[in-house]
């Protein structure tokens, strides 16, 4: 049974590696997005409401995602566990999570961080490369392409994103930084928070992953 979240700046990996731990482990991996677009999909009643708000260009309020939270947990694809990405995002989210997880009858298990500093991630996102055709991402210094600039697969030439700057880096990790570091510190107190060093290979943080998890279970 685990029961996780997810935190860490843009860039680091999250998603990737919640994916990968999400096949691993058979337990489903849960970011915000999905959860408002399988509400909206299922037509019942909250989702109608949900619907309502996101097409006004609305912000969905802190309620309305405890009950969108409560209802996807609730779902039996739950019952192993989850991999929670993308929420919580404030401490008062956090306090949220905590009760909707009570009134289930389940508390989280771990809280892992992906740290990875910031210069790090300005390195690695000035130097990622995507193929505009079939979306490849290469990294011009850790994963380079056979041919320069070329894309491996279908010979297209690659691309920079227009937000991977420097600038567009700097300015996403200190609002992460602000808005997430109270929820470290939250986390720190309960005793559930985990780092794992985000700035190695996609390989290696994925073994440090399962090393983890497996120490947890044993606990
Ligand atoms: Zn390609």
């Amino acid at each position: 049974m685990m029961r996780l979240v997810f935190l860490g700046p843009p860039g680091a990996g999250k998603g990737t590696q919640a994916k990968i731990l999400s096949e691993k482990l058979g337990i489903p991996h849960i970011s915000t997005g999905d959860m408002l677009r399988e509400a909206i999909a299922s037509g019942s009643e909250l989702g109608k409401r949900v619907e309502a708000i996101v097409s006004s260009g609305q912000l969905v309020s802190d309620e309305l995602m405890a009950e969108i939270i409560k209802s996807r947990l609730s779902q039996s694809d739950c019952l192993g566990g989850f991999i929670l990405d993308g929420y919580p995002r404030t401490i008062k989210q956090a306090e949220t999570l905590k009760e909707v997880l009570q009134e289930l009858g389940n508390e989280l298990d771990l809280v892992i961080l992906l740290d990875v500093d910031e210069d790090t991630l300005v390195e690695r996102i000035t130097n990622r490369r995507i193929c505009p055709k079939c979306h490849a991402v290469y990294n011009l210094k850790n994963n380079p392409p056979k041919v320069n600039n070329i894309c491996d697969r279908c010979g297209t030439e690659l691309v920079q994103r227009e937000d991977d700057t420097e600038k567009v880096v700097r300015d996403r990790y200190r609002v992460y930084l602000e808005k997430t570091r109270p929820l470290i510190e939250y986390y720190e107190k309960e005793g559930i928070l985990r780092r794992i060093p985000g700035d190695k290979s996609q390989n290696d943080v994925t073994k440090m992953l399962f090393d983890l998890l497996e120490g947890a279970k044993k606990t």
